[in-house]
């Protein structure tokens, strides 16, 4: 596994959209261990791969203290979102900020794992936060976007 280069706004790769992943392929593989190789090597909690230049809909996550709680999430979909929280998010690609964002409090996400297993899921609190972010990014979102609200 690699670390992989972060693109760091105002770079306009970050604005691209990504697309569905298709086939989970050897590259797909290889791409989800470089992601999460990359986020923990930066104390991240979660990482899109539009952040890393690939535009592919992927993301990882682990909010846990003992780093040990992976996610890979292929082609999430938030399919019900309930509450509303305000959070203060920072961004691996918007350095050296935290900014308030409102967010759903509960969501419940269906995405396809790594051993192309479709998954139907509930997050709270941080992880529901965190997915939200990322999932941001696949549509070319940064927080900094929330700034103007
Ligand atoms: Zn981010």
């Amino acid at each position: 596994m690699k670390e992989l280069d972060i693109l760091e706004f105002p770079d306009a790769r970050l604005r691209k959209k990504a697309s569905k992943v298709k086939k989970i392929s050897s590259d797909i593989e290889k791409l989800a261990g470089d992601m999460a190789y990359t986020m923990y090597s930066n104390d991240g909690i979660g990482l899109a791969a539009t952040q890393v230049n690939q535009h592919k809909r992927m993301i990882v996550m682990d909010t846990s203290e003992n780093r040990d709680d992976l996610y890979i999430m292929l082609n999430p979909s938030i399919i019900n979102r309930t509450g509303k929280t305000r959070t203060s998010e920072a961004c691996l690609s918007v350095p050296g900020m935290r900014i308030p964002v409102t967010r759903a409090e509960l969501i419940v996400v269906e995405y396809t794992d790594i051993n192309g297993v479709e998954v139907k899921q509930e997050f709270d609190d941080i992880d529901s936060y965190c997915v939200q972010h990322e999932m941001d990014h696949l549509d070319g979102k940064l927080i900094i976007d929330f700034i103007t609200n």
